[in-house]
């Protein structure tokens, strides 16, 4: 089968490769095999080197990278810099801290002494999206790397050229052979790789089709799984918040990654009082962002990643107003070559509507009117994802009140959401389980062995004992 590149900011087809046949897979899963016995007896010391070898050609080569990701997937490139800069921070983050973090843990138990460590679990499947082409691998990588295990990773059909890329960082590091590997294949051919044996758990980043089937897959091979699935966060504006920066924060979380990320804001919930005012500036922002070449400096959104994923962000833009929603700006293509769509707000948006239910994955904003801080968080809740969630105020403690209530995997107040290596970051409902980074990402791909040593065997096992389970 063939994997094609294009370029989404002109149609055209920049390279193409032939997917892994049978064989190709079975050669594979074998390298994995030996690499996954070698790999956890490198001293920590060296991995931690190479890793760091890793951040330092991602820091030397992030334009290089960031070109990259421009052609293969459109994002503009200063923000393509950006991602290859943050993933050198957390190679590094992980570099200086695994040891640490996968340290034994004592326990206090008498007759004896026991503790807990932390053993690799051997290949782990990585199934990764195209939309943060380098973060994603290196998320998920660079921790389980750390941890002792070895990669197989299966990226989206639309960057191979990234996952190419990245394969070759990492041996150029000094990585051994086959600890870290690239499987062209389409993802019709997953289920088979990881119903293998030798793979013993898979991560997935992607959507909830996707996720379904990867975990029902590893779910019937009894392999554990992390799932880091889509999202519709939550902005709400409170009424007291600052009208004009908010406004500039609401445009800027939304059209990230020209709006194709999982912790974009997507549904702004904003309290009535203040609402007219806050979809004037909102509306001034989102007209005002540079659409261009990615590959243009001055670009703040390029093109969307591929033609259905514009279709059908057109698609819920026309549902949602034909709902009743009110169309503020944009609600179309941009009239050029490339996959473009003009940054769109949408006002009056109600539950039930397709901006409101569904994720909306490119540069459009849906705003939503509540009357109070309760039905603010009753409004946030009303949503199938559960990733993150932000909270906009002068008054700070009045913010932080409503992070309990609201069901998602982090709230910030007063700034959006992001990612941060020493913060843990995952979602509830269907964005999915598991965590990444900090102590609790390192720790999802781990055999926690308990190991218990006594001196010499009791003189005689007791009659009665508390049962061994
Ligand atoms: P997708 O279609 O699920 O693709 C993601 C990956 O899964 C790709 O490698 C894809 O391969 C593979 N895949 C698709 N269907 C599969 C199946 N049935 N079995 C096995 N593998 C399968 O997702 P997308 O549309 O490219 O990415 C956008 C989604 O990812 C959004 O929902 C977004 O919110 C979510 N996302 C979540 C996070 C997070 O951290 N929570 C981060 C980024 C993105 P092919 O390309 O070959 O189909």
């Amino acid at each position: 089968m063939r994997i094609e590149s294009i370029n989404p900011a002109t149609e055209e087809v920049v390279d193409t490769f032939e997917s892994l046949d049978e064989r190709g897979i079975a050669a594979a899963l074998a390298c994995a095999e030996s690499a996954g016995r070698r790999w956890p007896s490198v001293p920590m010391r060296d991995r931690r080197m190479m890793l760091e070898r890793v951040a330092l050609l991602l820091r030397g080569r992030k334009d290089r990278y960031a070109a990259l990701m421009a052609e293969e997937m459109g994002k503009p490139v200063r923000e393509g810099e950006a991602e290859a800069e943050k993933c050198a921070w957390v190679c590094d983050y992980y570099a200086q801290h695994a040891e640490r973090l996968l340290a034994p843990e004592p326990a206090d138990v008498s007759p004896g002494r026991a503790y807990v460590r932390f053993d690799p679990l051997g290949p782990v499947l990585a199934v990764m999206p195209w939309n943060f082409p380098f973060w994603q691998v290196f998320r998920f990588a660079a921790p389980a790397l750390m941890a002792g295990n070895v990669v197989l990773l299966k990226h989206a059909s639309n960057v191979p050229r990234c996952s190419l890329a990245i394969d070759a960082l990492f041996l150029e590091a000094g990585l051994p052979d086959s600890v870290f590997q690239s499987l062209l294949i389409p993802s019709s051919a997953v289920a088979k790789v990881l119903e293998n044996s030798v793979v013993r758990a898979a991560t997935l980043t992607g959507s909830e089709a996707a996720g379904a089937e990867i975990a029902s897959t590893a779910g019937r091979a009894l392999k554990k799984t992390v799932l880091e699935l889509g999202g519709s966060d939550p902005f709400i504006v409170l009424d007291d918040a600052d009208i004009a920066k908010t406004a500039a924060w609401a445009a800027r979380a939304r059209c990230i990654n020209s709006g194709q990320s999982c912790i974009a804001a997507k549904r702004f919930i904003v309290l009535e009082a203040i609402a007219d005012r806050f979809v004037d500036a909102f509306r001034a922002e989102m007209d005002a962002l540079v659409v261009g070449d990615p590959m243009d400096r001055a670009t703040q959104v390029g093109p969307l990643a591929r033609l259905d994923l514009l279709e059908s962000v057109h698609a819920q833009v026309e549902a949602t107003v034909a709902a009743g929603a009110r169309l503020v700006t944009g609600g179309r293509r941009v009239p050029r070559r490339g996959y473009f769509y003009a940054p769109t707000l949408l006002d009056a948006v109600t539950t039930g509507m397709a901006a409101a239910d569904e994720e909306v994955f490119g540069p459009v904003a849906a705003v939503i009117r509540v009357r109070n801080d309760e039905e603010a968080v009753v409004l946030a809740n009303a949503s199938r994802y559960g990733l993150g969630a932000s909270v906009w105020s002068r008054d700070p403690q009045r913010a932080e009140r409503l992070a309990p209530a609201i069901e998602s995997g982090c709230v910030f107040v007063n700034d959006m959401v992001k990612s941060d290596p020493r913060l843990p970051f995952g979602g509830v409902k269907l964005s999915g389980y598991g965590r990444e980074l900090s102590s609790y990402g390192i720790k999802e791909f781990v055999n926690v062995k308990t190991v218990w040593v006594r001196d010499e065997p009791p003189d005689a096992a007791p009659r009665a004992q508390s049962p061994p389970e």
